[in-house]
């Protein structure tokens, strides 16, 4: 445990003492010297040598200040003060100031050399003690920074965590827990859990607790939790035992994840579904009873009666077969899946063509229409689409308007919109009507509207149409008056 090859600096004008160290040194280590004090300390602070030997009389400054200047730069520094004069005063003086030795000149070879092994062997422990805090130092960094990282980590990740020891105390989670237990109150932590967790979250994991003391190894329980009903704040709690080196159980980690999102799609399709198949039932079941009637022979002979349900069946049908298209368009716009053409459409083009389409309902009813449009406004849509649309505002404004009403229908420009309004004269809706327009199936049950066929689709999936093209709908409405329908949908400017 001695340092090879040490690097020795002597700072002493006797060249005799130089020689001499050189001779009984030079072959294992590596020597150096000045004969001047400045000069040795330049030297000996720029860079640490193993050993100093520093002469108590130079001809420039003191051994003394040499020592002290060596010794603040490097405070661990070995110097071994040599005296031609040697004096106890100065020993213990240079001894105090950190001096590894005092020696009289001249030297005696049988004391010196094992002195300097002496020297080199606490220089090793010095080194090696200095490496070891060094390597403890960049350890304990290391550590720091991956703990600092992990709890970034842990804070910023969108699950709620929480730690229960075995006594049921909590002792660790995170920000994202207490938003998913929906509290503001500050966990202290080493706190019981059942002042804070709600009771679903307590009791999986007292039975996770339980389950592991008395079953040994078991399992995570992954369960459901409401937080904030109804459907507000719905979590998926996953709790699962942690157990130490020897098997025995240590608490429990639990990992919050909010489900509200998914809980509240999951009713929203299956109210669909429920709704879907109710609007299906009802006319199936008309056109049974319809069927069974004429198979029964309960009509008697009458070919009228006979014609009367048979007409009343083909009209079910009619309506199912609608009910079933405007199902798959919903479908097809919910699910991305729809195909577009994308042409540049002329709009009042188009609203003219699908007037014309209604002509014969609205002569049936003696309803008049009236058109204000401008022509050469474009859209970039698919015109299938765009048709729908115009279909759907034009056919309500018939189905829901007065004997002998009347539809106006406008096409203008709007800034970047092309605005298309029709406005009829019919039944209007109430209030709580109108907000609930475009919801599926939603269909206003009123004395106006008793007689009146239809899905309770259709403005749903215009509403779907136009927030795909990036346009807005807006209603005016005044029950018993009439509507007014504006869909704003944006332009091709001049040069697209
Ligand atoms: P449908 O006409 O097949 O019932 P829609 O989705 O087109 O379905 O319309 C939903 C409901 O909105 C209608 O049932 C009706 O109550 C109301 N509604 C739509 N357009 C008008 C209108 N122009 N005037 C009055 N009520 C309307």
């Amino acid at each position: 445990m001695k340092i090879l090859d040490a690097r020795i600096l002597i700072i002493d004008a006797d060249t005799g003492v130089v020689e001499f160290l050189k001779n009984h040194l030079g072959n294992h280590h590596v020597i150096e010297s000045t004969g001047s004090g400045i000069d040795g300390i330049a030297k000996g602070s720029s860079s640490e040598y193993d050993i100093y030997f520093i002469s108590m009389s130079l001809p420039d400054i003191s051994g003394r200040d040499v020592l002290h200047a060596i010794r603040k730069v490097h405070e661990e520094a070995i110097c071994i003060m040599m005296s031609a004069n040697p004096s106890i005063d100065s020993a213990v003086q240079t001894t105090q100031m950190g001096a590894y030795n005092y020696i009289s000149k001249p030297f005696d070879p049988e004391k010196i050399i094992p002195m300097v092994h002496r020297a080199l062997e606490r220089r090793w422990y010095i080194l090696e003690a200095r490496r070891l805090r060094e390597e403890r130092e960049n350890n304990l960094a290391e550590l720091s920074v991956d703990k600092s990282r992990l709890s970034t980590v842990i804070n910023s990740i969108d699950d709620g965590i929480l730690v229960i020891n075995q006594n049921k105390e909590i002792i660790f989670y995170n920000p994202r827990f207490l938003q998913l237990i929906d509290t503001d109150r500050q966990i202290l932590i080493g706190d019981s859990m059942f002042r804070y967790l709600p009771r679903s979250l307590q009791k999986q994991i007292c039975e996770i607790l339980r389950k592991a003391e008395s079953e040994g190894k078991t399992g995570a329980i992954k369960q459901e939790l409401v937080i904030k009903p109804p459907l507000e704040l719905v979590v998926m709690a996953n709790t699962a035992p942690i157990f130490g080196e020897n098997g025995q159980c240590l608490g429990v980690v639990s990992v919050l994840r909010d489900i509200t999102e998914m809980k509240q799609l999951e009713q929203s399709k299956s109210r669909f579904v429920n709704m879907v198949a109710h609007e299906l039932k009802a006319p199936l079941a008309a056109i049974h009873s319809y069927l069974k009637m004429i198979l029964d022979n309960t009509l008697g002979d009458d070919i009228v009666t006979y014609n009367t349900y048979m007409k009343r069946s083909l009209e079910r049908t009619e309506a199912l077969t609608e009910l079933i298209n405007d199902l798959m368009n919903i479908f097809r716009m919910d699910s991305k899946a729809v195909k577009r053409n994308l042409e540049k459409v002329e709009v009042a083009d188009l609203l003219e063509n699908t007037v014309d389409l209604f002509k014969p309902q609205m002569e049936e009813r003696e309803i008049s229409v009236n058109l204000a449009l401008k022509h050469e406004l474009f859209v970039k849509a698919d015109p299938e689409e765009i048709r729908r649309v115009f279909t759907n505002l034009i056919s309500n404004a018939i189905k829901y308007n007065k004997y002998e009403g009347s539809i106006h229908i406008s096409c203008v420009e709007d800034g970047r919109w092309v605005k298309v309004t029709v406005k009829d004269t019919g039944i209007g809706m109430t209030a709580d009507e109108k907000d609930r327009l475009f919801q599926e199936f939603f269909r206003a049950k009123n004395k106006f509207t008793r007689d009146i066929t239809g899905t309770g689709l259709g403005l749903a999936i215009l509403k779907k149409i136009v927030d795909e093209y990036a346009g807005r709908i807006t209603v005016e409405t005044e029950y018993g008056k009439g509507s007014t329908f504006t869909v704003y949908l944006p332009r091709v400017m001049s040069g697209e």
